[in-house]
């Protein structure tokens, strides 16, 4: 049998592929942004936006380039009100490279007269493809190539190459190369307004006759940033160079070329760039360090290369076929796991980042980590535990910051914040704007306390699937048990009930953070938290008894942990309370049953696109929290995380006995009032509808799929990619759908009713195991996962970007 790798590399050696390519043609200002994200490359270090490098943030360009977990602070006065925000930065742009025939002006995409247009992303290689013709006004044409990478396997390298070729005349074209310190954080509009300047130039040169350098330095957390690029004219086309200049405005720092060029010569331009800060490894100095490698780096092909073979080693282990489910399905989720890729590799360990909302392809959310994580741990603890395992570490080095907001609230444990930066403190904003009222508001988002849910189900899933012991003694165990105390400090008894309460905190669907007219913010009682740190508290004592008595000894005397504590731990996780409706639905907080229901065709009919109800009612002067309706499913979470039957299991356990019928009508009641406002909703959707109704998940499956590529949620993808849901599509189809296990075939077939059904048996009701359960192998992790091969597809395919109206 030929192994996916083999296989890899015969079809990048013969181009025979199918579904590894997005291409847009044209250039559309309104979608430039959306492309820009989409086009994005990185390698897990950093990751620099598919902006046109001779383009500057303009309105309808922006350059970006994130180092992972590359975080500065800035303060501004809002109605009295000191506001902090930390924020990824966006730093010195390398990819600058102007040109223009000598006796004429820039080139510029919207001013210029194009003639063709085209970008062409290689999923399987990793690199973008641009291909320009442009006329000008006295009908000289000219034709230009660019092609760019960011290196994977040479994480502080990137490369960027263009050739020209005149079509039609012969005379001088001008090259403009170098590097633009002039940056400040403007990719969110509803940022703008707020402090941005998050640099500060020390130092732009030359460091030889092709190389220019820029260090610059956050103004707050002090990180230097230096960047160093070569500029070469490559092969024979050398003596075309007429001409070479250094120019050094205020940050920014360039070389002119002057190029000889003759109709049907092509000339070639290499860019090289090397990419260090402060908080590296084994390096003495970042400059040092950035000037080195790009003096020294190898030319464009042998770095190109270099970075295939990186691709090629990370798809034959991260491919997925999907059999018979048409062609923009798996171009698709060969995207989102490109993108997962470029945010967490190899790359990535001991870089002390968490995994961004919203990767590191933009500033929306100030490319914070929230629980999205969620998402995300699962694709990588199956496929990269040793990734997986490095990333959780972002988690354990903030225990201190989670034990001392604990504190303050008066809890024992850790309390993981809503928004986490560089600290581990509480990130999340404190008021934010409502874009559709121009209005800004409070913000309760840091009252999800769920979040530590989250942090401790990835902890023990990561055990699950790795069995690695040490990895539960030295850093998960300590996380479950304080997460676990979290909880345990948190839930009050309430005596004439003869039950545990969790009060005045909100669940993941943002739409409720309060009851109407209420004086305080928070709800109580609410349905995921209250199950889930149910889950918590008997996981935590299950991790203790999973370790070897040694460690485990070792454990309960570090923490401190004594058997009275762990009394009250079974006490709360047994007694919880768990509010239903009176008809037996889980209900999603207590006392939700008295909100009114939505006019839902009303407000359909009014705004079209309702995905932000939160934000209309409120434009309305009126709320969210008065209606039955909901962002993202919540109560739907806890069969996102655990199968049906540990769910009731789980309930029964709180001493509520609850039937496989009655989940089936809390999957109805959410569904059908749930407004998909959150990127992940339709994952969750997915996943649960996926194991009652295939036809009906599948259908969610190629929702959540468009939300990315089809910019469905309308602009908010030219601020970032939404990682939590690109990974959790990926998840669907390699855990859910295709119950993937070790040693198992998967391939994915659309039934004659158009649903997916994997060939596996996993079961598909609420009986079916719990996927993940099934990973655990005592030769830990997974085996690689084969797939069904298609026939056919001897051609690159493409996948083009859908008209506005067909999505
Ligand atoms: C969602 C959250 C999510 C955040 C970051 C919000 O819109 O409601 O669940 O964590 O986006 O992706």
């Amino acid at each position: 049998m030929v192994s996916r790798r083999e296989e890899v590399a015969a079809a990048n050696a013969g181009g025979t592929s199918s579904a590894w390519s997005i291409c847009y043609d044209g250039f559309d200002p309104r979608r430039q942004g959306l492309r820009e994200t989409l086009c994005a490359l990185g390698n897990g270090f950093f990751v620099t936006r598919g902006a046109h490098p001779e383009a500057h943030a303009d309105g309808v360009n922006y350059p970006g380039t994130y180092v992972a977990g590359l975080y500065n602070r800035l303060t501004n006065e809002r109605g009295g009100r000191t506001l902090e925000n930390e924020s990824l930065v966006n730093l010195p742009n390398w990819l600058p490279l102007r040109f223009r025939l000598a006796d004429g002006g820039w080139f510029d995409m919207r001013t210029g007269d194009v003639l063709d247009h085209r970008l062409e992303l290689d999923l399987r290689r990793g690199t973008l493809t641009r291909h320009l013709r442009w006329r000008e006004p006295d009908g000289r044409r000219t034709a230009m190539v660019q092609r760019r990478f960011v290196s994977m396997k040479d994480p502080h390298l990137a490369g960027l190459e263009t050739t020209f070729t005149a079509e039609n005349w012969s005379g001088r074209l001008e090259i403009s190369s170098g590097l633009d310190g002039r940056i400040a954080n403007g990719g969110v509009k509803r940022y703008r307004g707020l402090s941005d300047a998050h640099l500060r130039l020390l130092h732009a040169g030359e460091a030889d006759d092709q190389t220019v350098e820029l260090l610059a330095e956050t103004v707050q957390s002090g990180i230097r940033i230096a960047v160093a690029t070569r500029t070469v004219v490559s092969g024979d086309a050398r003596d075309s160079v007429a001409g070479r200049l250094l120019v050094t405005e205020p940050d920014a720092v360039t070389h002119v070329l002057e190029l000889d060029l003759a109709p049907g010569r092509p000339v070639t331009i290499e860019k090289i760039a090397a990419l260090y800060t402060s908080r590296d490894r084994a390096i003495s100095e970042c400059l040092l360090a950035a000037r080195q490698a790009a003096l020294g780096a190898p030319g464009f092909g042998v770095l190109e290369a270099r970075h295939a073979t990186a691709w090629e080693f990370l798809w034959s282990r991260f491919d997925v076929r999907l059999d018979g489910a048409g062609e923009r399905a798996e171009t698709v989720l060969h995207l989102h796991l490109f993108h997962l890729l470029q945010t967490v590799s190899a790359n990535s360990v001991g870089l002390d980042a968490g995994i961004p909302a919203r990767g590191w392809h933009g500033e929306a959310y100030r490319g914070h980590v929230f629980w999205d994580e969620l998402f995300v741990f699962p694709v990588l603890n199956f496929q990269f535990p040793a990734v997986a395992g490095a990333i959780l570490r972002y988690r354990y080095e903030r225990l201190g910051a989670a034990r001392a907001a604990a504190a303050a609230d008066g809890c024992s444990g850790a309390m993981f914040p809503w928004q986490s930066g560089s600290e581990g403190r509480e990130e999340a904003q404190r008021l934010h704007l409502n874009p559709s009222s121009g209005r800004w508001l409070p913000d309760y988002s840091y009252l999800q306390r769920h979040v530590g849910i989250a942090v401790a189900y990835n902890v023990w899933q990561h055990y699950l699937v790795t069995g690695d012991v040490p990895f539960l003694r030295f850093t998960g165990a300590e996380i479950l048990i304080e997460i676990a105390r979290f909880w345990a400090s948190l839930a009050t008894y309430d005596h004439v009930l003869g039950r545990y309460e969790i009060l005045g905190v909100m669940g993941p669907d943002e739409y409720h953070d309060s009851y109407p007219d209420a004086a305080r913010p928070g709800l109580d009682n609410n349905t995921y938290t209250n199950v889930m740190a149910a889950w918590v508290l008997r996981q935590a004592a299950q991790a203790l008894d999973e370790l070897p008595p040694f460690y485990r000894g070792e454990v309960t005397e570090e923490l401190g942990l004594g058997p009275g504590e762990l009394d009250r731990w079974r006490d709360v996780a047994g007694n919880l309370r768990v509010v239903f409706h009176e008809d037996g639905v889980l209900a999603q907080f207590e006392g939700d049953e008295q909100l009114r229901e939505l006019d839902w065709a009303g407000y359909r009919s009014r705004y079209g696109n309702i995905q932000r109800l939160d934000r209309l009612l409120e434009a309305e002067g009126d709320t969210a929290n008065r209606y039955l309706v909901f962002k993202q499913p919540d109560v739907l979470m806890l069969l996102y995380l655990l199968s049906g039957d540990e769910l009731r299991a789980l309930l029964a356990g709180m001493g509520y006995q609850v039937t496989a019928e009655q989940l089936t009508r809390t999957v109805d009641y959410y569904m059908a009032r749930t407004s998909d406002g959150s990127s992940l909703s339709s994952v969750v959707n997915a996943w649960v509808l996926a194991r009652i109704d295939p036809a009906r998940g599948w259908r969610r499956l190629l929702r959540a799929l468009e939300l990315d590529v089809g910019d469905a949620q309308r602009g908010t993808t030219a601020e970032g990619i939404h990682l939590g849901a690109m990974a959790g599509t990926v998840d669907v189809v390699f855990r859910c759908i295709a119950g993937m296990r070790s040693g198992s075939i998967r391939c994915f077939r659309r039934s004659s009713k158009g649903s997916a059904s994997a060939s596996t048996s996993v079961g598909t009701g609420w009986r079916s195991h719990s996927p993940s359960m099934a990973w655990r192998s005592p030769r830990g992790p997974a085996t690689r996962r084969r797939s069904v091969s298609r026939s056919g597809g001897s051609s690159v395919s493409s996948l083009r970007e859908r008209a506005p109206s067909s999505r």
